[in-house]
């Protein structure tokens, strides 16, 4: 068996157990009973960091509710380049 996503217009996302291979692009919404289409995400990893996973989740976020910011952020500061760097051969 495995978990496969979809997604209704209305009811939002769902998970349904079937088995592997057999998952249709559409399926009925358990709510409405209305088509919903098949969402690839990536699957879950146990061993996912803690960053990884806040990463994850704010991305799988981003997709419904972006982040919407009211003026330009500040440009990152550029780091120097490592001293191991100036060491290497060069051409
Ligand atoms: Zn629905």
């Amino acid at each position: 068996m495995a978990t496969y996503e979809y997604r209704c217009r209305d009811c939002g996302r769902f998970e349904v157990r079937l088995p592997i291979g057999t998952a249709s692009a559409v399926f009925d919404c358990p709510e409405c009973r209305s088509p919903a289409s098949r969402v690839f995400s990536s699957p879950y990893l146990s061993q996912v960091s803690p960053t990884t996973a806040r990463a994850r989740s704010r991305e799988e976020q981003s997709r419904e509710a972006p982040e919407v910011v009211t003026s330009v952020p500040a440009p990152r500061r550029r780091q120097p380049p490592h001293p191991a760097l100036q060491r290497l051969p060069r051409p």
